[in-house]
C-alpha cells in the first residue's frame, strides 16, 4: 500500500494557479527557483533541465515527496546520469504523472526509469515503472529470452 506522504497529487499537474500559491508563499528571494523547480516537475511544456542552483534555494519549500522526487529526476537530467537519461526520461516521468504505467502504483519512492529499444513516441524510449513491474519485465527477460520491449 502507498504511503500517502510519498504520492504526487493529480491537481498538481498542468495546474499554473497552484504553481503561483506556491511560489507567492515562499520568501521572494527563493521564489524564482521554486518556480522553475515546480514547472519541472508539474507542467507537461515545463523546464527540461533544472540547474542544481536552483534546486538547492527551492528545496526547503518542498515537501518530502517532492524533494525525493526531484533529486531522483535532476541527476538525470542534470547530473552524474545525464548521458544515459536526459530529457526524454524526465518527459515520460512527467507524462506518466509519477505513476508506475504498468499498474499505476504511485508511490515516488519505487519509480523506476526503463530504457525501452525502439519506442519512439513523447517518452522518447523511457518507461516510468515501478520497482516490482521493472523488475518482473527485467526477470521475463532475462529468464525466457523474450526481446525487450
Ligand atoms: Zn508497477
Amino acid at each position: 500500500m502507498a504511503d500517502r506522504n510519498y504520492l504526487i497529487p493529480m491537481e498538481r499537474f498542468d495546474n499554473s494557479e497552484y504553481i503561483e500559491d506556491r511560489v507567492s508563499a515562499a520568501p521572494q528571494e527563493a521564489s524564482g527557483s521554486l518556480r522553475t523547480t515546480l514547472t519541472y516537475l508539474y507542467l507537461s511544456s515545463g523546464p527540461i533541465n533544472l540547474p542544481r542552483p536552483r534546486l538547492k534555494k527551492s528545496e526547503p519549500f518542498l515537501d518530502d515527496a517532492e524533494r525525493i522526487l526531484v533529486r531522483w529526476l535532476q541527476t538525470r537530467t542534470n547530473g552524474s546520469e545525464r548521458k544515459n537519461y536526459g530529457a526524454p526520461a524526465l518527459s515520460a516521468a512527467r507524462c506518466q504523472r509519477y505513476r508506475c504505467e504498468h499498474c499505476g502504483h504511485a508511490d515516488i519512492r519505487v519509480l523506476h526509469l526503463d530504457h525501452i529499444e525502439g519506442r519512439k513516441n513523447a517518452g522518447g524510449g523511457f518507461a516510468c515503472l515501478c520497482a516490482n513491474c521493472h523488475m518482473l519485465k527485467s526477470r521475463k527477460h532475462d529468464w525466457s529470452g523474450h526481446a525487450k520491449t
